[in-house]
């Protein structure tokens, strides 16, 4: 493929998607003496300075299909880095995850990629299908990219959710093992317009818990509004972490300003409910928002004779979807937690 196509018009993600075959090898070309481009392959391009940086960032989107927003945010960045409109001061490697799912603007095709990371891709069945074949993919290049370099690491999976949030924005902190968590990365976070932060207490097979545990990045899981059809978002709702997140790659840091925990909620998994028979079903409206809570005893979901109650006050769902396959979670329930021990 022809270089000067991709420096022209900066359309990586279209190309990717439409000919994904150009993308077949490994390429490399350098941005104007400045940049240095790697083409990883379809959907997965980093971009490096001449100059000394410290730090090595991931940002991924599309790892659902349908989640066009930050898909649109990174194509953009993409494109602008490329244009020479945009340049970078950290090592930045964009991953565009589930191209065939963006296609047919669905989710996934046969499996939720965003469970399949930390080596779940080759769980049995094994490598049975594409988006397994994906997850492994994207994990060896994350893994190249951070290296052996001794930077910080950060790693950003940018999402929409599918239904609406009492709380627009939020992210889902992985399970650090005891590592402390960082009221900075809060702070980051809060200048992308997400103050309400959900924190994992067990290991997960996400694409952030990957990065967190494997390479010890600041990682999450970052959920930025409801899901919309391609050119159908509202561009000036994202415009906060757009900024943010530019500003981060091309200058290094960013105005993290005072810290103000009233600013923030934040939430800790008390249930993980799973779906496990065919008659499972949700006890509230289908257009119930993420983060609505529910009064103790209120009976949140039930399968075959086994109800699920709510148990604390102010418990909230999140992420409900009676629709998963059997053994999948279809529920979480969070209650709220403050910033004390654990944090730094
Ligand atoms: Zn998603």
């Amino acid at each position: 493929m022809p270089v000067f196509e991709l420096t022209k018009h900066g359309q990586f993600l279209q190309l990717s998607r439409q000919n994904p075959e150009l993308f077949a090898s490994r390429r490399h070309f350098t941005l104007s003496d400045h940049t240095q481009v790697t083409l990883y392959g379809a959907g997965m391009i980093g971009f490096e300075p001449e100059q000394d940086s410290d730090k090595s960032i991931v940002l991924s989107s599309g790892i659902h299909g349908n989640e066009t927003a930050p898909i649109e945010i990174c194509d953009a960045m993409v494109q602008d880095i490329l244009t020479g409109k945009l340049q970078v001061s950290q090592r930045v490697l964009f991953l565009f995850g589930n191209l065939a799912a963006m296609d047919i603007a669905e989710r996934f095709i046969e499996e939720n990629m965003n469970r399949l990371f930390s080596g779940a891709h080759s769980a049995p069945p094994g490598l049975c299908n594409d988006e397994r074949k994906r997850a492994l993919e994207l994990e060896n290049v994350v893994a190249e990219f951070f290296g052996q370099r001794q930077d910080r690491r950060y790693h950003y999976d940018l999402h929409t959710a599918i239904r609406g949030s009492k709380n627009d924005k939020f992210a889902v902190y992985p399970f650090l093992h005891g590592r402390p968590w960082k009221i900075s990365q809060l702070q980051f976070l809060a200048a992308c317009g997400v103050t309400t932060f959900l924190l994992s207490e067990s290991p997960t097979t996400t694409f952030s818990y990957f990065s967190s545990r494997q390479f010890g990045a600041d990682a999450f899981t970052v959920e930025l509004g409801k899901v919309m059809p391609f050119g159908h978002n509202d561009m000036s709702r994202f415009a906060a972490t757009d900024k943010t997140l530019r500003r981060f790659i091309s200058h290094g840091q960013i105005d993290l300003g005072d810290f103000d925990p009233a600013q923030m909620d934040i939430f800790k998994i008390h249930q993980v409910i799973n779906k496990t028979r065919d008659d499972f079903k949700l006890n509230f409206a289908d257009d119930a928002l993420n983060f609505t809570d529910f009064p103790p005893g209120y009976v949140l979901a039930e399968e075959n004779g086994t109800k699920y109650q709510a148990e604390y006050p102010g418990e909230a769902i999140v992420f409900p979807n009676a629709k998963v396959a059997l053994g999948q979670r279809a529920l979480l329930t969070v209650i709220p937690t403050e910033i004390g021990q654990g944090w730094e």
